[in-house]
């Protein structure tokens, strides 16, 4: 059976519950062999002051030490500066051959600007995207973008077997259940030195008190 493996990605500043637990029912859900988190790079001038993308990714690794079901990948950090996503994923379809389904995760806060993207219609010539419905965010209705998802997309019903059947070129929306968390909120927490306990894998939270992050 052809191989379907799916990414998943973000900025992670830090990973929280509602990105390892959606991870997780996304891979059940649509069935992959493999999930990936895969943490951006984010420009010096954006990122949180003092949290450098090694420590963001030594979050994401001690998140994941006790998951046997997702992995983590580096490479966008690797590369230093900031990665377009067609790149990234013709890097992947090299890697693991043209027969393998590739599914590029994402919310619809990032969907939304999708034409903004590098290249973007040419995306689904590598990999499927999968969008998960975020409240607050909606598709446009009408346009060259709404056309072409509309062009694209199959109903979530069918999503597992559309693909599996193909190596890329399907736009999946989904609904999942999303745990109310937020990056942001963490960060105002601990900012506030409010306790983000319960939000954060513990261990997570060892690591930022350790290291004094988001102070
Ligand atoms: P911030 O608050 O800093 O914007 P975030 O947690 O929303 O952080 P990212 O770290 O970039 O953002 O999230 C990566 C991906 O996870 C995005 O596609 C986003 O839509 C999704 N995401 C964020 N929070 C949740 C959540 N609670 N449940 C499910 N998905 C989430």
């Amino acid at each position: 059976m052809r191989k379907c493996i799916g990414f998943f990605g973000g900025t992670f500043d830090p990973i929280h519950l509602g990105h390892l637990r959606l991870a997780l029912e996304l891979k059940q859900q649509l069935q992959f062999d493999e999930m990936s988190l895969v943490p951006c790079y984010i420009p010096p001038h954006r990122a949180s002051p003092d949290v450098s993308a090694q420590q963001r990714l030594a979050m994401l690794q001690l998140a994941l030490a006790d998951c046997a079901e997702l992995r983590w990948d580096a490479r966008e950090l690797q590369r230093e500066k900031p990665s377009y996503t067609y790149d990234t994923l013709s890097e992947l379809r090299a890697e693991l051959g043209a027969e393998a389904s590739i599914c590029w995760c994402m919310g619809m806060d990032s969907f939304v600007g999708l034409e903004t993207w590098h290249r973007w219609q040419e995306l689904l010539g590598l990999a499927h995207l999968v969008v998960v419905a975020r409240p607050g965010w909606e598709l446009p209705v009408s346009g060259v973008f709404a056309e072409w998802v509309a062009q694209h997309s199959v109903v979530s019903d069918d999503a597992v077997g559309a693909i599996h059947s193909s190596p890329a070129g399907h736009v999946v929306i989904l609904q999942p259940r999303l745990l109310p968390i937020s990056a942001t909120e963490i960060r105002a927490h601990i900012g506030a030195g409010v306790s983000p306990q319960f939000l954060v894998p513990d261990a997570v939270l060892n690591y930022i008190r350790a290291e004094g992050l988001y102070r």
